[in-house]
This record gives structure tokens, sequence and C-alpha cells, in this order.
């Protein structure tokens, strides 16, 4: 799998979990806020000019986010990251040997 697409799965990760224990959606359920951000970050993920040489988003000199969803992503980050270890060990170690 590559980079990217390993980036894919560990913001999903993040904002399951984030929707879970803040807006109480269902596990694998999100809601249309949290759909809405996970399709964001998705697309910028897709078309990252930086392609598979990529360093992760919260280091990017560019970081093609726009605003809104910058916030949005970071409140997940600061509250998932921590939390990824309890749901999902495996994904955090990944996670950590990317960086
Ligand atoms: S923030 Fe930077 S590294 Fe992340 S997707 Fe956008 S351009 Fe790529
Ligand atoms: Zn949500």
């Amino acid at each position: 799998m590559g980079r990217i697409d390993r980036e894919k799965k560990t913001i999903k990760l993040m904002i399951e979990i984030y929707c879970r224990k803040k807006h109480g959606h269902k596990k694998g359920e999100l809601c249309e806020e949290c759909s809405e951000l996970l399709e964001y970050a998705h697309k910028r993920l897709s078309y990252c000019k930086f392609g598979e040489n990529k360093s992760t988003c919260s280091r990017c000199p560019i970081h093609c986010y726009k605003k809104d969803m910058k916030i949005k992503v970071k409140d997940v980050m600061r509250f998932s990251g921590p939390r990824l270890i309890i749901y999902n060990p495996v994904e955090l170690i990944k996670h950590a040997l990317n960086k």
C-alpha cells in the first residue's frame, strides 16, 4: 500500500473515532459534517502535488486545505491522534513510522 492510501486510511480512522465520541455516531457511520470532512481530506490526498513523496500534512509548507477544513482536521487529529493507540494500535504504529 502506498503512502497516500495509508494516510487515507488513517484519516478515516481518526474521523470515525471523532464522530463516534463527539457526535455519538455508530462505528462505521459518519454524520454529514464528518462525511464531508473525510471526503475533502481524501480529495486533498488524491491531488497532493507531492504524491507518494509527501511529508506529513501537518508539516507541509503549502497546506492545501481551505481554512475551515484545516481547523476541523486539526481538531480531529488533536482528539483522535492519541486515541488511535486505544482503538487501533497497529495503525498508530504505521502512522508513527511514517513520520
Ligand atoms: S497539506 Fe500538503 S502534504 Fe497534505 S495533501 Fe495538501 S499539499 Fe499534500
Ligand atoms: Zn461527526
